[in-house]
């Protein structure tokens, strides 16, 4: 089975302290540590379990700059066969939609079975699957929490409903998922696992490999303008705690006291 794994970096929030820019249109990013989004890495290891059942190959690719290479090493050290990195100015600047044009055009340049992205990233819009499935007109399942291969043509995918409920569903391949978190247990990744893949060489897919026209994605095509980015303020009720890392402890001992939470 060919499996293309939609992968993006992300700023690593257990290693970063988010702040709102000065004209409060994204987040600081300078000397921001990234990371691989965490559902895409359940993604890939869930795609590596189905290549080592059924056999095949899984492919990871992200849209990025050069800097994205790192994440694809990564999931390439976890046990991803390939990685491919779709880079060109004129992808700067998209919007949602611009993201999954782009990355339809690589799909149609491979020959998959399936293709999974992770349900979230860290804009939140939970929107790539979804559009990406429409362009290609693929059959599509969201937050996909269990996957068991059925044949060749199809599988069975689990998604947890409203109430913990569990659906089981049937679907025709090719086709696109997005996948929550939970559905494995992603392997631990080495150093002596990127050392392995430090050399291979990453292939680079540009607008016009991809046949992508420029005008139509990145800030050029956008049709969503992010225009405010804010920390809404305190509502009534919440206790913001402030002081060092012991004060804010000593604090929320007294109010857990206070409460009748601890004794
Ligand atoms: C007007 C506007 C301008 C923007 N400008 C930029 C910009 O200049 N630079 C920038 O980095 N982002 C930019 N973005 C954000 C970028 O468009 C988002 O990556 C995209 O909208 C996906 O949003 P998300 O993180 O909410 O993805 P979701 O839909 O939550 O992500 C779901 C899944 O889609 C896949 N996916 C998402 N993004 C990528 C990617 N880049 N490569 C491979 N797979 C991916 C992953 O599998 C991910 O788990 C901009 C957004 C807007 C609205």
């Amino acid at each position: 089975m060919e499996i293309l794994v939609c992968v993006k970096r992300v700023p690593d929030t257990a290693e970063n302290e988010i702040k709102i820019n000065s004209d409060g249109t994204d987040i600081e990013r300078d000397d921001l540590v990234y990371s691989v989004n965490e559902w895409d890495n359940y993604a890939v290891e869930e795609a590596i379990q189905i290549r080592d059942r059924v056999g095949g190959a899984v492919t990871v690719a992200t849209i990025g700059d050069k800097d994205s290479e790192e994440i694809l090493r990564r999931e390439m050290a976890m046990g991803a066969d390939k990685g491919i990195l779709i880079s060109d100015d004129a992808f700067e600047g998209s919007d949602g939609k611009g993201i999954s044009k782009i990355l339809a055009a690589e799909v149609k340049k491979g020959k998959y079975d399936l293709i999974l992205t992770g349900a979230q990233a860290d804009d939140g819009a939970g929107q790539i699957g979804g559009m990406l499935a429409a362009i290609l007109d693929l059959p599509y399942a969201s937050i996909v929490n269990k996957i068991e291969t059925v044949d060749s043509k199809k599988i069975k995918v689990g998604r947890e409903v409203e109430g913990g409920n569990q659906e089981m569903n049937e679907i025709e391949m090719p086709c696109v998922l997005s996948i929550q978190t939970g559905i494995n247990e992603p392997r631990y990744v080495g150093i002596r696992g990127i050392r392995k893949v430090a050399s291979i060489e990453i292939p680079v897919h540009k607008a016009k490999d991809l046949g992508v026209d420029a005008a139509s994605v990145g800030a050029a095509g956008a049709k969503v303008k992010r225009v405010d980015y804010f920390v809404p303020p305190a509502g009534k009720g919440a206790d913001i705690i402030e002081g060092s890392a012991e004060e804010k402890a000593d604090k929320l001992i007294e109010l857990l006291k206070a409460k009748g939470g601890i004794k």
